[in-house]
């Protein structure tokens, strides 16, 4: 546990030697630990390890290095969607408000829509660039996300933690689309963090993962009763996979941002699209506060076609870039976010930029602009 915030040291987590833990001739890759239960004599007093569903091994190897990058205490569970809703089942009880952003993860608002609601919380949904004129004082949790996904609007995260601190509302932010290594959002002031590592933390579209962090230990402990109580738990084989893909994360977002930000000035002078967003754009109106706020400006470029049929021809003529949904991994990818969300603009394209070369991406980009 972290007795007081600290800034980590996040420039590569993966060679934060745990010392004292080193042994003469020990394996370097630790390998998953596939047991359900531990060697256990006599009194369970003091035990760490006892029972799968409460500790394993290879989550805590995951633990540490996610801990060491968000600089707070991180729990891993088994998708985003479950440490999102450990957050929301373990902290908000009936008669309490919370503050959803209407433009981001649909998920969550499906679940608080269809959990929470009939439990007695009130939800209440704005848009996050509403989200710096609200007033908080009624509000018990107010849930962000910047860059909001698919839109790409930014919200001061400083900011809002600072009024939710003002109002006593605790401010929970989900830093998918970011990383810890592009925005620390602890260190900015949100309360707790959750982020989907089945995107980039992960970053090769096979297997799932989520974490929370936060640096109150009685959060955490609270979340880590609401994971071992419910068996919302990961995998031991999944840990090792995450705990693989880390040790690239700084590499591939490297790489991927750079490409992202050439893929969106090459967007932004094309006569075919109508507007694009990114952050690192000098021209978008948020690239002021991304610059405050953000280490990276992320892999995910937003683009408007058209029409439908601009957006069918475009889709069609893509070559190397798969059209599919999520976004991180290795692979670049498109799609129109239309299909999942009627009030999203028809022509409206997530293009989510992989580790190919940028020369790659562009130009499977423009060959498929031609046919628009
Ligand atoms: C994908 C995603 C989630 C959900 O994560 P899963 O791992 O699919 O459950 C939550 N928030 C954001 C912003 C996401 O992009």
């Amino acid at each position: 546990m972290h007795d007081q915030p600290k800034s980590p040291d996040i420039s590569n987590p993966w060679l934060h030697p745990q010392t004292e833990q080193y042994q003469q001739e020990a394996p370097i890759s630790a390998g998953p630990a596939f047991t359900s239960t531990y060697h256990l004599k006599g009194s369970p007093d003091g035990a760490t390890d006892f029972y799968g569903r409460n500790s394993n091994p290879s989550w805590r190897q995951l633990e540490q290095v996610l801990t060491e990058m968000e600089g707070g205490d991180a729990l891993v569970f088994p998708s985003g969607m479950a440490a999102i809703s450990a957050v929301l089942m373990s902290n908000l009880l009936p008669g309490m408000r919370l503050l959803l952003p209407q433009d981001g993860y649909h998920a969550v608002r499906y679940f608080s829509q269809n959990y929470l609601a009939c439990r007695g919380v009130t939800l209440v949904e704005q848009p996050l660039r509403d989200f710096h004129q609200l007033d908080f004082s009624d509000f018990d949790m107010v849930w962000l996300e910047t860059p909001g996904n698919p839109g790409l609007d930014l919200v001061d995260i400083a900011a809002i933690a600072e009024k939710a601190r003002a109002a006593e509302a605790l401010l929970v932010c989900d830093n998918t689309t970011m990383t810890p290594l592009g925005q620390q959002c602890l260190d900015l002031g949100a309360d707790i963090v959750v982020c989907s590592d089945t995107k980039a933390v992960n970053g090769h579209s096979d297997c799932l993962m989520g974490h929370v962090a936060s640096r109150d230990p009685d959060m955490m402990a609270k979340i880590l009763q609401w994971r071992s109580l419910s068996g919302a738990i990961v995998g031991p084989m999944e840990s090792w996979m995450v705990l693989r893909g880390l040790q690239t994360l700084e590499l591939r977002l490297a790489r991927m941002c750079e490409t992202a930000q050439k893929l969106a000035e090459f967007c932004g002078d094309h006569p075919k699209i109508t507007s694009v967003r990114y952050p690192g754009l000098k021209s978008d109106p948020d690239h002021p506060l991304a610059q405050k706020q953000m280490r990276l400006m992320g892999s995910l470029v937003s683009f408007n076609l058209a029409d439908q049929t601009a957006v069918d021809r475009f889709l069609g003529a893509l070559k190397m870039t798969a059209e599919a949904t999520s976004f991180g991994g290795t692979h670049s990818f498109a799609e129109q976010r239309y299909r999942w969300d009627q009030t999203m603009p028809v022509g409206l394209i997530r293009y989510s930029v992989g580790c190919e070369t940028s020369d790659l991406v562009l130009a499977d980009v423009a060959q498929a602009l031609e046919t628009v």
